[in-house]
């Protein structure tokens, strides 16, 4: 959990690996008791999506000037990234979890992928592939950025990528990120690996034993 300032907006570090995990890092502490939701406004929607590269500069520019035109749909596009990234988490973190995919979130991101695909065209990805780019800022909208959200989102799971998300061992955090050597425990080892050797330290010292230690005797 950690963050930082674009074009006057607080932004999420961009730390988990992979541009669809980013979106379900929009919330920090996710079961925790004080979660901290950094998509406040379409400003910050549209920065942070620049930030994380799913908007070009020009893009992010010209969509926070269409908001500030158009503040009803503005407000509409925040609530569907914010649903989006609803739907997505518990998705995501299904495989860690060893459960099954909820039908209803599925349900919810398939018509978000459903909308975003109405508006794309295809392009070539510098990967090499094909993809849909998920429209235009004339053809989606103040959606462009939850229309590239869903499409990345839905990458994951097309590619099986998924099998590889970690959820973040930091007590109240639970950011993503993609692990493919299925070692990493932390978002940040700096900030939730340090946080839980210090909780560690003080339970020992206090008699209890940590949950944390034992499950995580080493971490980066
Ligand atoms: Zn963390």
């Amino acid at each position: 959990m950690a963050n930082h300032r674009v074009l006057g907006q607080l932004v999420p570090d961009a730390v988990s690996g992979h541009v669809a995990l980013e979106i379900a890092n929009t919330r920090a502490g996710w079961g925790g008791a004080s979660p901290r939701d950094y998509l406040v406004s379409y400003d910050a929607l549209a920065v942070w999506a620049g930030d994380v590269g799913l908007l070009t500069t020009t893009e992010v520019r010209r969509l926070r000037s269409n908001a500030r035109a158009d503040p009803r749909s503005a407000q509409q596009a925040v609530d569907a990234a914010v649903r989006l990234r609803e739907a997505w988490y518990p998705i995501a973190t299904s495989p860690w979890n060893d459960r099954p995919f909820d039908s209803q979130d599925l349900e919810r991101l398939g018509a978000a992928v459903s909308a975003a695909t109405e508006v794309s065209t295809l392009r070539a990805h510098p990967d090499g592939r094909v993809v849909l780019d998920g429209g235009s800022v004339a053809t989606a909208g103040l959606r462009l950025p939850v229309h590239r959200a869903a499409l990345a989102a839905y990458d994951v799971l097309a590619s099986g990528d998924v099998a590889h998300v970690g959820q973040c061992a930091g007590h109240g955090c639970g950011w993503l990120f993609f692990d493919p050597s299925h070692r990493r425990h932390w978002c940040i080892m700096a900030i939730c690996g340090n946080r839980a050797k210090a909780r560690a330290f003080a339970q020992r010292r206090s008699g209890g034993v940590s949950d944390a230690s034992r499950l995580h005797p080493t971490g980066r």
